[in-house]
Protein backbone atom coordinates (compact mmCIF):
# COMPACT_ATOMS: atom_id res chain seq x y z
CA UNK A 1 0.00 0.00 0.00
CA UNK A 2 2.89 2.34 0.67
CA UNK A 3 4.53 1.84 -2.36
CA UNK A 4 1.12 2.46 -3.95
CA UNK A 5 0.51 5.34 -2.56
CA UNK A 6 3.94 6.52 -3.05
CA UNK A 7 3.80 5.10 -6.79
CA UNK A 8 0.14 6.57 -6.93
CA UNK A 9 1.02 9.90 -4.99
CA UNK A 10 4.47 10.58 -6.89
CA UNK A 11 2.77 9.74 -10.27
CA UNK A 12 -0.47 11.60 -9.51
CA UNK A 13 2.26 14.87 -8.23
CA UNK A 14 4.09 14.71 -11.35
CA UNK A 15 1.70 13.72 -13.70
CA UNK A 16 -0.94 16.33 -12.54
CA UNK A 17 2.08 18.87 -13.16
CA UNK A 18 2.79 17.74 -16.61
CA UNK A 19 -0.71 17.07 -17.32
CA UNK A 20 -1.27 20.67 -15.92
CA UNK A 21 1.11 22.47 -18.01
CA UNK A 22 0.18 20.23 -21.09
CA UNK A 23 -3.58 21.36 -21.01
CA UNK A 24 -1.75 25.30 -20.12
CA UNK A 25 -0.14 24.99 -23.55
CA UNK A 26 -2.77 23.70 -24.98
CA UNK A 27 -5.20 26.04 -23.62
CA UNK A 28 -2.74 29.07 -24.32
CA UNK A 29 -2.15 27.68 -27.94
CA UNK A 30 -6.21 27.51 -28.72
CA UNK A 31 -6.63 30.93 -27.57
CA UNK A 32 -3.66 32.55 -29.60
CA UNK A 33 -4.50 30.45 -32.54
CA UNK A 34 -7.92 31.92 -31.71
CA UNK A 35 -6.58 35.43 -31.51
CA UNK A 36 -4.45 35.20 -34.26
CA UNK A 37 -7.19 34.15 -36.41
CA UNK A 38 -9.86 36.41 -35.48
CA UNK A 39 -6.79 39.72 -35.37
CA UNK A 40 -6.51 39.49 -39.15
CA UNK A 41 -6.45 43.03 -40.58
CA UNK A 42 -7.12 44.12 -43.83
CA UNK A 43 -7.30 47.47 -44.82
CA UNK A 44 -7.01 50.01 -47.60
CA UNK A 45 -7.12 53.77 -48.64
CA UNK A 46 -8.85 55.57 -51.88
CA UNK A 47 -9.77 58.78 -52.94
CA UNK A 48 -13.26 59.66 -52.82
CA UNK A 49 -15.74 62.33 -52.58
CA UNK A 50 -12.36 64.88 -52.28
CA UNK A 51 -10.94 63.09 -49.27
CA UNK A 52 -9.23 60.01 -48.72
CA UNK A 53 -11.07 56.84 -47.74
CA UNK A 54 -9.95 54.20 -45.23
CA UNK A 55 -11.32 51.02 -44.34
CA UNK A 56 -9.96 48.56 -41.78
CA UNK A 57 -11.57 45.48 -40.96
CA UNK A 58 -10.66 42.59 -38.71
CA UNK A 59 -11.60 38.84 -39.58
CA UNK A 60 -10.54 35.49 -40.10
CA UNK A 61 -10.73 35.10 -43.46
CA UNK A 62 -8.74 36.86 -45.67
CA UNK A 63 -10.95 36.47 -48.83
CA UNK A 64 -13.83 37.68 -47.21
CA UNK A 65 -12.03 40.84 -45.65
CA UNK A 66 -11.07 41.29 -48.70
CA UNK A 67 -14.17 41.00 -51.30
CA UNK A 68 -16.25 43.17 -48.40
CA UNK A 69 -14.20 46.21 -48.55
CA UNK A 70 -14.26 46.02 -52.51
CA UNK A 71 -17.53 46.06 -52.42
CA UNK A 72 -17.77 48.83 -50.05
CA UNK A 73 -15.74 51.01 -51.79
CA UNK A 74 -17.81 50.56 -54.94
CA UNK A 75 -21.07 51.50 -52.69
CA UNK A 76 -19.51 54.65 -51.38
CA UNK A 77 -18.73 55.12 -55.30
CA UNK A 78 -22.09 54.50 -56.44
CA UNK A 79 -23.34 56.95 -53.75
CA UNK A 80 -20.33 59.71 -54.60
CA UNK A 81 -21.68 59.36 -58.21
CA UNK A 82 -25.19 60.12 -57.46
CA UNK A 83 -24.40 63.01 -55.23
CA UNK A 84 -21.91 64.76 -57.13
CA UNK A 85 -22.67 68.38 -58.41
CA UNK A 86 -19.12 68.95 -59.60
CA UNK A 87 -18.92 67.24 -62.98
CA UNK A 88 -18.62 69.47 -66.08
CA UNK A 89 -22.26 69.75 -67.95
CA UNK A 90 -23.09 67.48 -70.46
CA UNK A 91 -20.14 64.85 -69.23
CA UNK A 92 -20.80 61.05 -68.69
CA UNK A 93 -20.35 61.93 -64.34
CA UNK A 94 -23.18 64.54 -65.01
CA UNK A 95 -25.75 61.95 -66.77
CA UNK A 96 -24.84 59.55 -63.84
CA UNK A 97 -25.12 62.29 -61.02
CA UNK A 98 -29.14 62.54 -59.80
CA UNK A 99 -27.94 65.67 -58.09
CA UNK A 100 -26.27 67.28 -61.56
CA UNK A 101 -29.94 66.08 -62.96
CA UNK A 102 -32.02 67.29 -60.52
CA UNK A 103 -30.39 70.92 -60.70
CA UNK A 104 -30.54 70.78 -64.50
CA UNK A 105 -34.22 70.36 -64.54
CA UNK A 106 -34.61 73.21 -61.54
CA UNK A 107 -37.79 75.37 -63.09
CA UNK A 108 -38.96 72.93 -65.24
CA UNK A 109 -39.76 69.43 -64.32
CA UNK A 110 -39.34 66.53 -61.36
CA UNK A 111 -36.91 64.22 -62.18
CA UNK A 112 -36.43 60.27 -61.28
CA UNK A 113 -33.59 59.77 -59.11
CA UNK A 114 -32.22 56.54 -57.30
CA UNK A 115 -33.84 55.58 -54.06
CA UNK A 116 -30.36 56.53 -52.06
CA UNK A 117 -30.53 59.99 -53.85
CA UNK A 118 -34.23 60.25 -52.44
CA UNK A 119 -33.44 58.75 -49.15
CA UNK A 120 -30.78 61.57 -48.48
CA UNK A 121 -33.04 64.22 -49.62
CA UNK A 122 -35.48 63.35 -47.04
CA UNK A 123 -33.15 63.35 -44.23
CA UNK A 124 -31.96 66.72 -45.43
CA UNK A 125 -35.37 68.13 -45.56
CA UNK A 126 -36.28 66.84 -42.22
CA UNK A 127 -33.39 68.27 -40.91
CA UNK A 128 -34.09 71.58 -42.43
CA UNK A 129 -37.10 72.24 -41.16
CA UNK A 130 -36.01 70.63 -37.55
CA UNK A 131 -33.51 73.31 -37.67
CA UNK A 132 -34.98 75.87 -39.26
CA UNK A 133 -33.47 76.06 -42.11
CA UNK A 134 -30.08 76.66 -40.33
CA UNK A 135 -29.40 73.51 -42.47
CA UNK A 136 -30.24 73.05 -45.95
CA UNK A 137 -29.25 71.64 -49.09
CA UNK A 138 -30.31 74.02 -51.38
CA UNK A 139 -27.39 76.01 -50.31
CA UNK A 140 -26.10 75.17 -53.89
CA UNK A 141 -26.57 78.97 -55.52
CA UNK A 142 -25.03 80.54 -52.03
CA UNK A 143 -21.58 77.77 -52.45
CA UNK A 144 -21.25 78.81 -56.28
CA UNK A 145 -21.14 82.42 -55.40
CA UNK A 146 -18.54 81.91 -52.34
CA UNK A 147 -16.70 79.26 -54.89
CA UNK A 148 -15.80 77.14 -51.94
CA UNK A 149 -16.27 74.57 -54.14
CA UNK A 150 -13.71 75.65 -56.66
CA UNK A 151 -9.77 76.99 -56.74
CA UNK A 152 -10.72 80.80 -55.86
CA UNK A 153 -13.13 81.26 -53.42
CA UNK A 154 -13.83 85.22 -52.40
CA UNK A 155 -16.17 87.64 -50.82
CA UNK A 156 -19.13 87.95 -52.87
CA UNK A 157 -20.73 91.58 -52.78
CA UNK A 158 -23.49 92.31 -50.72
CA UNK A 159 -25.87 92.54 -53.44
CA UNK A 160 -24.88 89.49 -54.77
CA UNK A 161 -25.53 87.12 -51.51
CA UNK A 162 -28.82 88.61 -51.45
CA UNK A 163 -30.10 87.83 -54.88
CA UNK A 164 -28.25 84.14 -54.08
CA UNK A 165 -30.39 84.07 -51.16
CA UNK A 166 -33.45 84.41 -52.90
CA UNK A 167 -32.73 80.84 -54.58
CA UNK A 168 -32.40 79.05 -51.42
CA UNK A 169 -35.02 77.22 -49.77
CA UNK A 170 -36.24 73.55 -49.11
CA UNK A 171 -39.98 74.81 -49.24
CA UNK A 172 -39.49 74.55 -52.81
CA UNK A 173 -37.29 71.17 -52.62
CA UNK A 174 -40.80 69.46 -53.77
CA UNK A 175 -39.61 65.10 -52.81
CA UNK A 176 -42.30 62.85 -54.25
CA UNK A 177 -41.75 59.15 -52.82
CA UNK A 178 -44.48 57.49 -54.58
CA UNK A 179 -43.26 58.54 -57.94
CA UNK A 180 -39.56 58.66 -56.84
CA UNK A 181 -38.85 61.92 -58.21
CA UNK A 182 -37.31 65.41 -57.17
CA UNK A 183 -38.17 68.89 -58.09
CA UNK A 184 -36.85 72.33 -57.46
CA UNK A 185 -39.43 73.90 -58.22
CA UNK A 186 -37.43 76.96 -59.03
CA UNK A 187 -35.05 77.84 -61.73
CA UNK A 188 -31.96 78.98 -60.45
CA UNK A 189 -32.11 76.80 -57.52
CA UNK A 190 -29.11 74.03 -57.17
CA UNK A 191 -28.79 70.75 -54.33
CA UNK A 192 -25.54 70.56 -52.86
CA UNK A 193 -24.75 67.47 -50.94
CA UNK A 194 -21.69 68.40 -49.24
CA UNK A 195 -22.84 68.03 -45.65
CA UNK A 196 -24.57 64.57 -46.58
CA UNK A 197 -23.63 62.42 -48.91
CA UNK A 198 -20.17 61.56 -47.26
CA UNK A 199 -22.21 60.00 -43.74
CA UNK A 200 -24.69 58.43 -46.30
CA UNK A 201 -22.08 56.92 -48.40
CA UNK A 202 -20.12 55.64 -45.13
CA UNK A 203 -22.95 53.68 -43.40
CA UNK A 204 -23.96 51.63 -46.65
CA UNK A 205 -20.43 51.15 -47.15
CA UNK A 206 -20.99 49.63 -43.06
CA UNK A 207 -23.49 47.79 -44.13
CA UNK A 208 -22.00 46.11 -46.65
CA UNK A 209 -19.29 44.92 -44.36
CA UNK A 210 -21.96 43.72 -41.89
CA UNK A 211 -23.56 42.00 -45.17
CA UNK A 212 -20.24 40.24 -45.39
CA UNK A 213 -20.50 39.23 -41.67
CA UNK A 214 -17.26 41.32 -40.48
CA UNK A 215 -17.93 42.53 -36.74
CA UNK A 216 -15.40 44.43 -36.47
CA UNK A 217 -14.29 47.69 -38.70
CA UNK A 218 -13.08 51.32 -38.86
CA UNK A 219 -13.93 53.69 -41.58
CA UNK A 220 -12.22 56.61 -41.98
CA UNK A 221 -13.73 58.85 -44.32
CA UNK A 222 -11.45 62.08 -43.87
CA UNK A 223 -12.20 62.07 -40.16
CA UNK A 224 -15.93 61.33 -40.59
CA UNK A 225 -15.56 57.94 -38.35
CA UNK A 226 -17.68 54.81 -38.24
CA UNK A 227 -16.78 52.20 -36.33
CA UNK A 228 -17.89 48.79 -36.09
CA UNK A 229 -17.65 46.48 -32.57
CA UNK A 230 -14.76 47.18 -30.56
CA UNK A 231 -11.16 47.56 -31.29
CA UNK A 232 -8.50 44.62 -31.45
CA UNK A 233 -7.87 44.82 -27.80
CA UNK A 234 -11.69 44.19 -27.40
CA UNK A 235 -11.78 47.22 -25.89
CA UNK A 236 -13.82 51.06 -27.56
CA UNK A 237 -12.23 51.86 -30.31
CA UNK A 238 -10.30 55.35 -29.18
CA UNK A 239 -11.14 58.54 -31.58
CA UNK A 240 -9.33 61.61 -31.07
CA UNK A 241 -11.43 65.23 -32.25
CA UNK A 242 -8.49 67.17 -33.45
CA UNK A 243 -7.32 70.75 -31.98
CA UNK A 244 -9.61 72.90 -34.63
CA UNK A 245 -6.41 75.55 -33.98
CA UNK A 246 -3.51 73.11 -34.26
CA UNK A 247 -3.52 70.26 -36.91
CA UNK A 248 -1.05 68.02 -34.93
CA UNK A 249 -3.54 68.45 -31.43
CA UNK A 250 -6.48 66.67 -30.02
CA UNK A 251 -8.73 68.68 -27.86
CA UNK A 252 -10.62 65.81 -26.34
CA UNK A 253 -11.18 61.38 -26.84
CA UNK A 254 -14.11 59.47 -27.45
CA UNK A 255 -14.66 55.91 -26.82
CA UNK A 256 -16.56 54.28 -29.23
CA UNK A 257 -18.24 50.86 -29.73
CA UNK A 258 -20.68 50.43 -32.84
CA UNK A 259 -21.09 54.21 -32.99
CA UNK A 260 -20.26 57.17 -35.67
CA UNK A 261 -18.35 60.50 -34.95
CA UNK A 262 -18.38 63.71 -37.52
CA UNK A 263 -17.26 66.83 -37.39
CA UNK A 264 -17.97 69.72 -38.82
CA UNK A 265 -15.55 72.46 -38.65
CA UNK A 266 -14.05 75.53 -40.59
CA UNK A 267 -10.63 74.68 -40.75
CA UNK A 268 -11.49 72.56 -43.97
CA UNK A 269 -11.49 74.94 -46.56
CA UNK A 270 -11.52 78.67 -46.13
CA UNK A 271 -9.38 82.21 -47.08
CA UNK A 272 -8.66 85.06 -45.41
CA UNK A 273 -9.94 88.68 -46.96
CA UNK A 274 -9.62 91.84 -44.89
CA UNK A 275 -8.32 89.98 -42.20
CA UNK A 276 -10.96 88.01 -41.75
CA UNK A 277 -11.34 84.14 -42.23
CA UNK A 278 -14.46 83.08 -44.08
CA UNK A 279 -15.21 79.70 -44.35
CA UNK A 280 -17.22 76.79 -46.20
CA UNK A 281 -20.09 76.07 -43.70
CA UNK A 282 -22.93 78.71 -44.79
CA UNK A 283 -25.70 79.98 -42.42
CA UNK A 284 -28.61 80.09 -45.24
CA UNK A 285 -30.63 82.43 -43.10
CA UNK A 286 -28.07 85.05 -43.75
CA UNK A 287 -26.11 83.81 -46.58
CA UNK A 288 -22.42 84.03 -44.28
CA UNK A 289 -20.09 81.60 -42.96
CA UNK A 290 -21.79 80.51 -39.38
CA UNK A 291 -19.61 82.32 -36.70
CA UNK A 292 -21.06 80.67 -33.44
CA UNK A 293 -18.37 77.28 -33.33
CA UNK A 294 -15.53 75.93 -35.28
CA UNK A 295 -15.50 72.36 -34.00
CA UNK A 296 -18.94 70.80 -33.74
CA UNK A 297 -18.72 66.54 -33.29
CA UNK A 298 -21.59 64.94 -33.19
CA UNK A 299 -21.38 61.13 -31.96
CA UNK A 300 -24.68 58.72 -32.82
CA UNK A 301 -25.21 55.22 -34.39
CA UNK A 302 -25.14 56.31 -38.19
CA UNK A 303 -22.61 57.88 -40.15
CA UNK A 304 -25.53 59.71 -42.25
CA UNK A 305 -27.22 61.17 -39.62
CA UNK A 306 -24.11 62.09 -37.90
CA UNK A 307 -23.02 64.01 -41.15
CA UNK A 308 -26.11 65.94 -41.18
CA UNK A 309 -26.36 66.56 -37.53
CA UNK A 310 -23.07 67.76 -37.18
CA UNK A 311 -23.08 70.62 -39.84
CA UNK A 312 -27.17 71.45 -38.36
CA UNK A 313 -25.11 72.26 -34.86
CA UNK A 314 -22.49 74.12 -36.65
CA UNK A 315 -24.60 76.61 -37.68
CA UNK A 316 -26.83 76.55 -34.85
CA UNK A 317 -25.68 78.61 -31.76
CA UNK A 318 -23.88 76.63 -28.71
CA UNK A 319 -27.22 76.80 -26.87
CA UNK A 320 -29.39 75.77 -29.53
CA UNK A 321 -27.28 73.21 -30.75
CA UNK A 322 -27.04 71.71 -27.09
CA UNK A 323 -30.81 72.12 -26.46
CA UNK A 324 -31.58 70.50 -29.68
CA UNK A 325 -28.73 67.49 -29.29
CA UNK A 326 -30.22 66.81 -25.43
CA UNK A 327 -34.01 66.29 -27.09
CA UNK A 328 -32.65 63.91 -29.86
CA UNK A 329 -32.42 59.90 -28.06
CA UNK A 330 -28.93 58.57 -28.86
CA UNK A 331 -27.20 61.83 -30.32
CA UNK A 332 -24.38 63.42 -28.23
CA UNK A 333 -22.57 66.57 -29.19
CA UNK A 334 -19.64 67.61 -28.30
CA UNK A 335 -18.78 71.31 -29.46
CA UNK A 336 -16.15 73.82 -29.26
CA UNK A 337 -17.67 77.68 -29.35
CA UNK A 338 -15.95 80.28 -30.99
CA UNK A 339 -14.92 81.78 -28.12
CA UNK A 340 -13.25 78.63 -27.27
CA UNK A 341 -15.35 77.16 -24.84
CA UNK A 342 -15.61 73.42 -25.24
CA UNK A 343 -18.85 71.49 -24.35
CA UNK A 344 -20.60 68.40 -24.71
CA UNK A 345 -24.30 66.80 -24.02
CA UNK A 346 -24.22 65.52 -20.21
CA UNK A 347 -24.97 61.72 -21.14
CA UNK A 348 -21.83 61.33 -22.95
CA UNK A 349 -19.70 61.87 -19.60
CA UNK A 350 -17.92 58.75 -19.42
CA UNK A 351 -17.39 58.15 -22.91
CA UNK A 352 -15.08 61.17 -23.16
CA UNK A 353 -11.89 62.88 -22.05
CA UNK A 354 -11.34 66.45 -22.45
CA UNK A 355 -8.05 67.60 -22.60
CA UNK A 356 -8.22 71.25 -23.12
CA UNK A 357 -5.25 72.65 -24.45
CA UNK A 358 -3.94 76.10 -23.23
CA UNK A 359 -6.51 78.61 -24.60
CA UNK A 360 -9.28 76.45 -24.16
CA UNK A 361 -11.91 76.29 -21.32
CA UNK A 362 -13.92 73.28 -20.63
CA UNK A 363 -17.11 73.20 -19.36
CA UNK A 364 -18.86 70.34 -18.85
CA UNK A 365 -21.61 71.09 -17.14
CA UNK A 366 -22.33 74.23 -18.14
CA UNK A 367 -20.55 75.84 -15.59
CA UNK A 368 -17.38 77.41 -15.25
CA UNK A 369 -14.79 74.33 -14.10
CA UNK A 370 -11.43 74.48 -12.25
CA UNK A 371 -8.74 74.08 -14.83
CA UNK A 372 -5.18 73.76 -13.18
CA UNK A 373 -1.58 73.29 -15.74
CA UNK A 374 0.77 70.89 -13.90
CA UNK A 375 3.73 72.84 -14.61
CA UNK A 376 7.12 72.85 -12.75
CA UNK A 377 6.89 75.68 -10.11
CA UNK A 378 2.93 75.92 -9.54
CA UNK A 379 1.79 75.64 -6.23
CA UNK A 380 -1.41 76.03 -4.87
CA UNK A 381 -4.40 74.67 -2.94
CA UNK A 382 -8.14 75.09 -3.11
CA UNK A 383 -11.66 73.51 -2.10
CA UNK A 384 -13.86 71.87 -4.80
CA UNK A 385 -17.57 71.31 -3.58
CA UNK A 386 -18.70 68.28 -4.84
CA UNK A 387 -22.08 66.33 -4.88
CA UNK A 388 -20.74 64.54 -1.11
CA UNK A 389 -19.24 67.68 0.13
CA UNK A 390 -16.33 69.44 0.03
CA UNK A 391 -12.84 68.11 -0.80
CA UNK A 392 -9.27 70.28 -0.68
CA UNK A 393 -7.00 69.29 -3.55
CA UNK A 394 -3.27 70.12 -3.37
CA UNK A 395 -1.02 71.05 -6.53
CA UNK A 396 2.67 71.22 -6.29
CA UNK A 397 4.55 70.94 -9.45
CA UNK A 398 3.53 68.61 -11.40
CA UNK A 399 1.52 66.54 -9.13
CA UNK A 400 -1.39 67.00 -7.84
CA UNK A 401 -3.40 65.25 -4.69
CA UNK A 402 -7.09 65.24 -2.79
CA UNK A 403 -6.33 65.64 0.73
CA UNK A 404 -10.16 64.85 1.96
CA UNK A 405 -12.33 63.82 -0.82
CA UNK A 406 -15.53 62.15 1.12
CA UNK A 407 -16.53 60.62 -2.80
CA UNK A 408 -18.23 57.34 -2.35
CA UNK A 409 -16.63 53.92 -2.02
CA UNK A 410 -14.45 52.92 -5.29
CA UNK A 411 -15.03 56.29 -7.40
CA UNK A 412 -12.12 58.55 -6.00
CA UNK A 413 -8.62 58.54 -5.61
CA UNK A 414 -8.38 59.49 -1.75
CA UNK A 415 -4.65 59.90 -1.20
CA UNK A 416 -1.52 59.76 -2.33
CA UNK A 417 -0.18 61.92 -5.19
CA UNK A 418 -0.89 61.53 -8.83
CA UNK A 419 2.12 62.49 -11.03
CA UNK A 420 2.23 62.76 -14.66
CA UNK A 421 4.49 65.01 -16.77
CA UNK A 422 2.21 67.29 -19.06
CA UNK A 423 -1.01 66.17 -17.90
CA UNK A 424 -4.18 68.27 -16.92
CA UNK A 425 -6.12 67.82 -13.89
CA UNK A 426 -10.17 68.99 -14.22
CA UNK A 427 -11.95 69.35 -11.11
CA UNK A 428 -15.96 69.45 -12.07
CA UNK A 429 -18.31 71.14 -9.50
CA UNK A 430 -21.12 68.57 -8.52
CA UNK A 431 -18.67 66.11 -9.13
CA UNK A 432 -15.17 65.78 -8.15
CA UNK A 433 -13.11 64.36 -10.69
CA UNK A 434 -9.19 64.24 -11.35
CA UNK A 435 -8.49 62.89 -14.49
CA UNK A 436 -4.96 61.69 -15.73
CA UNK A 437 -5.27 62.59 -19.13
CA UNK A 438 -1.82 60.69 -20.85
CA UNK A 439 -1.05 61.04 -24.91
CA UNK A 440 -2.61 57.20 -24.93
CA UNK A 441 -2.76 55.67 -28.50
CA UNK A 442 -5.65 56.64 -30.80
CA UNK A 443 -7.39 54.67 -33.40
CA UNK A 444 -8.38 57.58 -35.35
CA UNK A 445 -9.11 61.09 -35.32
CA UNK A 446 -12.01 62.88 -36.47
CA UNK A 447 -11.16 66.46 -38.20
P1 LIG B 1 -19.79 69.34 -43.44
O1 LIG B 1 -18.32 69.36 -43.54
O2 LIG B 1 -20.39 67.99 -43.36
O3 LIG B 1 -20.31 70.23 -42.37
O4 LIG B 1 -20.37 69.92 -44.81
C1 LIG B 1 -20.00 71.15 -45.34
C2 LIG B 1 -20.50 71.22 -46.74
O5 LIG B 1 -21.93 71.24 -46.73
C3 LIG B 1 -20.09 72.46 -47.49
O6 LIG B 1 -18.87 72.26 -48.18
C4 LIG B 1 -21.26 72.65 -48.44
O7 LIG B 1 -21.12 71.78 -49.54
C5 LIG B 1 -22.45 72.20 -47.63
N1 LIG B 1 -23.06 73.24 -46.79
C6 LIG B 1 -22.53 74.41 -46.35
N2 LIG B 1 -23.38 75.07 -45.55
C7 LIG B 1 -24.48 74.28 -45.45
C8 LIG B 1 -25.72 74.38 -44.74
N3 LIG B 1 -25.98 75.41 -43.96
N4 LIG B 1 -26.62 73.40 -44.88
C9 LIG B 1 -26.37 72.33 -45.67
N5 LIG B 1 -25.23 72.16 -46.35
C10 LIG B 1 -24.28 73.11 -46.23
MG1 LIG C 1 -22.04 67.20 -42.42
Amino acid sequence: MPFVWRMQGGMNRRTILILGTLALVLITGVFSLRRLQADREYSSDQFLMDTLISIKVYGRNPETLKKAVAEAYAEMRRIAELADSFPPPGSAAAETSDICRINAQAGKRPVRVDGDTLGMLVLAKKYCELSGGAFDVTVGPLMDLWGFGGKNPQLPPADRIKAALAKVGSKDLVLNQQDGTVFLRRAGMKLDLGAVAKGYATEKALQVLKNHGIEKALIDAGGNIRVLGRNTHDAPWRIGIKDPRKSDAIVAVLQLEDASAVTSADYYRGFEAGGKRYHHILDPRTGYPADHNISVTVVTNDAGLADILSTVFFVLTPDEALELAGKMAGVELVLVSADRRIRHTPSLQGAIQVQPAAGYHYDPQGKMARRIELAPGTKSSFVVDGRVGPSAVEVDGTRVRMVEAPCAAGTCIKQGWIAHPGQTVVCIPGEIMIRIEGAAPLDAVTR
